[in-house]
């Protein structure tokens, strides 16, 4: 399999203007497999004047029929290379291969869903008072730059460069310095299928260095933002110079709602994979869980048995469910929380440790009577760890829930539908499952209340967000 480890810039591989190298580990055997390039400013110069060149002299005032056609082209030659975009993601970050095969597949299927959007995707009339003929229209923005975090790289690459692009904008995609190869595989891919130079460039690098020249970057009108709320907080004060446009994807702490009435032992079952999926390292990790009082014990029973069912181990075969966690320092930080737990009156029901040899994994930790006031409680961990805890009163724990600061996911567990409406009303997130854990759906809008986030990503709501929406009068006499 061939690593990218160039910068993908103006339609082809690039070394950057330093020879500055990020040296890549692979999180199960801890051993280093790859250096690739670490884009500087002059690199991101160079990217954003590229992009503009290409939206100015034709993306931008393609036919939408054409956009949508080398969209569908891109979709498909990424169906091509699920297997190869996958293999990347597994060594790269050590998420388990069917994952990566599903998550691959997903960002296919992005770039199918908005290459149908471009010719759907239009603006309004309005019956203005004063006669004449009043419409509006959307229009792209120009250049877009794309921030993206290392625990979903490759899908979120495309739910932020897609809508982008088939709203007529170009885009600097900047994976995280962790986790650029399937970023970069996606610009490789999408311009091997036809997409123009300059389109679509993709720039890996310390964020700390490039990401604030993109985000401050005069050309770049819009940041669509996803990773950690302290960084999209930095991103938000520094494109307000500007007044840029900003979406922001963020951190969460979101909640799994089990009622009594519920079919619980299903909740029970399927709960684990809801907060230990991808190690842990998922913004919409169930990680606390609010067991109504009557099935809670025998609900924490169920949920622990099906946790050690878990299969934790190599993420190459293709049976693991639980890859390591993504590098030394991240399993460090979600050990401080654990010891953190320790020290109070927090029990352990299972997990805690780590597993013998190489990688940085991290066994799945369910935690018993955890305080509110504890950070396990309330911090989002990151990691494979959570918190169950129950409940009495459905206002008071409302209450519990809603005191986050975040508000991003979430799963309610009831068969009263009366009730299902009313607490699905009344959890602060974007985003809410009844009966189920889901939380992207590629048609539907995704994104935070609260800390969690500004703006959605997917759906038409994500094209709408990287367009300015212009209003035209024209006078009848
Ligand atoms: P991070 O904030 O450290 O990094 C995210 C991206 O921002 C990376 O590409 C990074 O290089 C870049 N970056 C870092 N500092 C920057 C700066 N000063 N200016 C511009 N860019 C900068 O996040 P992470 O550790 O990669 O990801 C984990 C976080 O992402 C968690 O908090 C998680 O909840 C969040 N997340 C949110 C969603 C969502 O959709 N809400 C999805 C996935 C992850």
């Amino acid at each position: 399999m061939t690593v990218p480890t160039r910068l993908f810039v103006d339609g082809a591989w690039r070394e950057p203007a330093s020879a500055a190298r990020v040296s890549l580990i692979n999180p199960a055997t801890e051993e280093k497999f790859v250096e690739v390039a670490s884009a500087e400013v002059s690199d991101v110069n160079a990217a954003v004047e590229s992009a503009q060149r290409a939206w100015e002299s034709g993306w931008r005032d393609l036919a939408p029929g054409k956009r949508s056609e080398i969209l569908f082209n891109v979709a498909r030659a990424l169906r091509e290379n699920i297997e190869r975009i996958a293999e990347l993601e597994t060594l790269n970050i050590g998420k388990p291969i069917a994952d990566a095969r599903d998550e691959a597949a997903l960002g296919a299927r992005v770039f199918e869903f908005y290459a149908g959007a471009v010719t759907m995707f239009g603006g309004q009339t309005i019956p203005v008072a004063r006669g004449g003929f009043d419409f509006t229209m959307r229009q792209p923005m120009g250049v877009v730059a794309c921030i993206v975090p290392w625990n979903f790289p490759f899908p979120i690459a495309c739910w932020k460069s897609a809508p982008a692009l088939a709203a007529g904008n170009c885009v600097v995609l900047k994976p995280a310095s962790l986790s650029p190869l399937t970023a970069l595989a996606l610009a490789e891919v999408a311009h091997g299928a036809g997409l123009p130079s300059g389109v679509l460039q993709v720039l890996p690098g310390s964020g700390s260095a490039i990401g604030e020249a993109l985000v401050t970057h005069p050309l770049i009108r819009k940041v669509s933002f996803t990773g950690s709320t302290s960084v999209g907080q930095r991103i938000m004060e520094l494109a307000s110079r500007d007044i840029k446009r900003v979406s922001l994807e963020l951190g969460g702490k979101s909640p799994n709602i089990v009622f009594a009435d519920s079919d619980w032992h299903r909740a029970a079952e399927t709960s684990p994979m809801s907060v230990f999926a991808n190690t842990g390292q998922d913004c919409c990790a169930r990680s606390r869980m609010f067991v109504e009082r009557p099935v809670f014990d025998r609900f924490v029973d169920a949920f622990i048995a099906a946790t050690k069912k878990l299969i934790v181990g190599d993420p190459a075969k293709p049976e693991t469910q639980i890859g390591p966690m993504v590098s030394a320092s991240q399993r460090a930080t979600v050990e401080e929380y654990l010891s953190d737990a320790r020290g109070r009156r927090s029990k352990f029901a299972c997990g805690g440790g780590r597993l013998s040899g190489k990688g940085y994994y991290l066994q799945p930790t369910v935690l018993l009577d955890v305080d509110t006031a504890d950070r396990c409680w309330h911090e989002e961990i990151f990691g494979p760890v959570v918190c169950l805890a129950p409940f009495d009163d459905e206002a008071q724990m409302l209450r519990e829930v809603n005191a986050s600061p975040y508000g991003l996911s979430g799963s309610l567990w009831t068969n009263d539908l009366r009730r299902a409406l009313r607490v699905a009303r009344a959890v602060e997130s974007g985003v809410l499952s009844v009966n189920s854990h889901s939380s992207v759906h590629v048609e539907a809008p995704f994104g935070g209340f609260k800390r969690s986030g500004l703006g959605r990503d997917l759906g038409m709501t994500a094209m709408e967000g990287y367009t300015e929406l212009k209003n035209v009068y024209i006078a009848e006499s």
